[in-house]
């Protein structure tokens, strides 16, 4: 029974409203009502600061009253039988609607991509023709293989899954350590397709893994899936213009196309710091982390201060006689009002039962968390503080960041020194305060400043000589995040292996996804395509599986065998992104990050604005293609 039918008067309903995002209510209104009075002051919003929820909007409560009496009247009204006055609006309206809820003016190119993210533009799915030949393996069942499944079996292009794991998720399935979560807003780390409700703003792993699952058991994803199957190689046939996939377990498998889904994140990174095999206590990469692990009464020293750090050290400390944490250098951290904030059920009722609400807090979220920061990000080449910050946006960022670690250190001056980073913030990776400076502040907590020299027998010592006896290491040390696809030896065109095209460390691809010499092989979070500046990785896998789909369909239709990128379309798209690099804030001296590789050049991270990748990916231009007829 809907909740509507047992809410006689909208009671609960109204009791619901208490708890709305004001700012997303109002697009709703203008939606169910059709009255543009809804498009002007007073009911025009604030701008959110920072990555703040805005619930108030900044409205007066007069006007809060108002507009949650008005949207209990048109939601009430319209489950009595009034129509829906605007249920799909125009582009123009669109973009009216965004810059409502957000507060900000919306330029025109978020038009398309909103209509079609929020639903309101359903673009019919494009279908292989009937007989056609055009197969799939795809690598890995995460959430970029697991897209590509559902996408693959609405084109009707047979496929198979190929995962080394036993279950679905990937990272999700495989990070299991304590605090383990997302720091993008869950209802925008979700696909488009598939919303949930979600407990808590930022889902932990467990529900995280948990969506996925669901998602797979929805979508009837384990019928094609081989769990507990790694891939070891793959080679393509230039006769047959298929690639056969070699598995650990010996079950080989041919199609025409193959898929990588295997993530930028997947394969724990251990520096090979001096005497780490020597040490007689217990030490593993916070990846692995192990399931009988008991932390009580020992003495634990994490090594890294990253975003797999920021979330276990706030969550185990407490727990050991004595936590220390080497930190090699300090990251930038960023408050978040709503972090540890669940969703109270009246949330959940808003988000099924009132028309539009769903849409426009995701709408809200995706344009506060997407690509808002990005022009911040570029290098002003007039700046004159170069060493600290790269444009006076991303100097004032630097107040705010330094302003909050200040606060949450205040009294705490040696912390304060050994926390503050030199380098401009969005340098490294941002992270989103999970508690760190809280868990630095305890008596039993220790932050040394210094990255590991050595591991003896009993312990670790540090750069600087500081020695620390612990019974177990964690090693919170990231991932190999250049060596695409590794260590699957894939083989192309000739034989040739695509880890020699690339390099220990130089992976590059048209829109990060083709390949010249690789026929058929699409990649799914390939090169260049990670979110350094901010959004939700599915948002970029939707992308990406959109194009591929789009590709395999005007192949089945065009009754090609083979699609293999030009070189010289793949050549100058590295040559721009690789421009525009230059001019953003990760080429920048004064700090390390993963994004970078050790000659310099950018490899991991998108350059562009969502949107404009969203553009890019959208269709398929097969002129960028050498095609092979059957
Ligand atoms: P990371 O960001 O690469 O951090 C690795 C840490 O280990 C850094 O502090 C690094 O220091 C340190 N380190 C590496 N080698 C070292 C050595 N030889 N001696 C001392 N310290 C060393 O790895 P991560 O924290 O696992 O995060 C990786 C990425 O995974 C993140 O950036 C994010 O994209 C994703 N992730 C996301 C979440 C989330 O959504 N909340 C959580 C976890 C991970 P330096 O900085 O000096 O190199």
């Amino acid at each position: 029974m809907s909740a509507a039918v047992t809410d006689t008067g909208g009671a609960d309903l109204a009791a619901a409203l208490e708890h709305a995002n004001l700012p997303s209510l109002v697009p709703v209104l203008v939606q169910l009502t059709g009255d543009r009075r809804w498009l002007a002051d007073p009911y025009r919003p604030t701008r959110s600061r920072g990555m703040d929820n805005n619930d108030a909007g900044g409205f007066s409560d007069d006007v809060a009253a108002e507009i949650r009496a008005a949207v209990l009247d048109a939601v009430v009204a319209h489950e009595a039988g009034a129509p829906v006055a605007i249920p799909a609006p125009t582009r123009e309206l669109l973009l009216e609607l965004l810059s409502l809820a957000t507060g900000e003016p919306a330029p025109p190119e978020y038009a398309d991509m909103l209509a079609e993210d929020l639903g309101f533009a359903p673009e019919p799915a494009p279908t292989a023709t009937a007989g056609t030949d055009i197969d799939a393996v795809i690598v890995g069942a995460g959430v970029s293989g697991m897209l590509a499944a559902i996408k693959l079996r609405e084109a009707g292009i047979d496929h198979v899954v190929l995962e080394k794991n036993d279950e679905v998720g990937g990272g999700w399935w495989e990070n299991t350590y304590p605090g383990a979560g997302v720091d993008t807003p869950s209802h925008l780390y979700s696909y488009s397709f598939a919303p949930r409700d979600w407990s808590t703003h930022f889902g932990k792993r467990d529900e995280v893994e948990q969506y996925l699952r669901d998602v797979a058991d929805d979508h009837d994803l384990r019928r094609v899936i081989r769990f507990g199957t790694e891939v070891t190689g793959a080679a393509y046939d230039e006769d047959t213009a298929t690639w056969t996939v070699r598995t650990a377990d010996g079950n080989d498998v041919t199609a025409r196309v193959l898929i990588s889904a295997t993530g930028a994140l997947n394969r724990p990174k251990t520096p090979a710091i001096p005497g780490l095999d020597t040490f007689t206590g217990r030490l593993f990469h916070t990846a692995e982390w192990p399931e009988d692990l008991d932390l009580r009464g020992r003495r634990v020293a994490v090594v890294g201060a990253g975003a797999s750090a920021m979330q276990v050290v706030p969550a185990i400390a407490g727990t050991p006689a004595r936590l220390t944490v080497f930190q090699r250098s300090p990251q930038w951290i960023a408050p978040n009002d709503v972090y540890f904030e669940a969703f109270p059920d009246a949330v959940h009722h808003l988000m099924n039962r009132v028309p539009f609400y769903r849409q426009w807090y995701r709408a809200r979220l995706a344009w506060n968390f997407n690509d808002r920061v990005h022009p911040s990000l570029q290098v002003d080449p007039e700046w004159e503080h170069g060493n600290r910050s790269v444009n006076a946006v991303n100097d004032a960022h630097r107040r705010v960041f330094t302003r909050y670690l200040e606060a949450e250190l205040e009294g705490r001056p040696d912390l304060v020194a050994k926390s503050l980073p030199d380098y401009p913030p969005f340098g490294k990776r941002m992270l989103l305060d999970n508690g760190w400076f809280r868990a630095l502040r305890r008596d039993d907590v220790e932050l040394v400043a210094e990255g590991v020299a050595e591991v003896t027998p009993t312990g670790l010592r540090g750069d600087s000589g500081t020695k620390v006896d612990a019974d177990v290491i964690i090693m919170a040390t990231g991932f190999h995040t250049h060596r695409y696809l590794w260590p699957i030896e894939v083989r192309g065109r000739n034989g040739v292996r695509l880890a020699d095209v690339w390099g220990a460390e130089d992976a590059h691809a048209h829109l990060g996804i083709t390949v010249p010499g690789f026929p058929n092989l699409f990649i799914t979070c390939g090169p260049g395509t990670v979110l350094g500046h901010g959004g939700s990785y599915i948002t970029i896998a939707e992308c990406q599986v959109r194009y591929i789909v789009d590709l395999l369909t005007t192949m089945a239709r065009r009754d090609l065998k083979a699609v293999e990128v030009r070189d010289d379309v793949e050549q100058d798209y590295t040559r721009r992104h690789d421009e525009a690099h230059a001019r953003m804030l990760w080429t920048h001296p004064g700090m390390t990050n993963w994004y970078r590789n050790a000659e310099g050049r950018v490899v991991s991270t998108l350059p562009w604005r969502i949107v404009d990748y969203w553009r890019m990916t959208h269709d398929a231009d097969l002129d960028e293609y050498a095609v092979e007829k059957r």
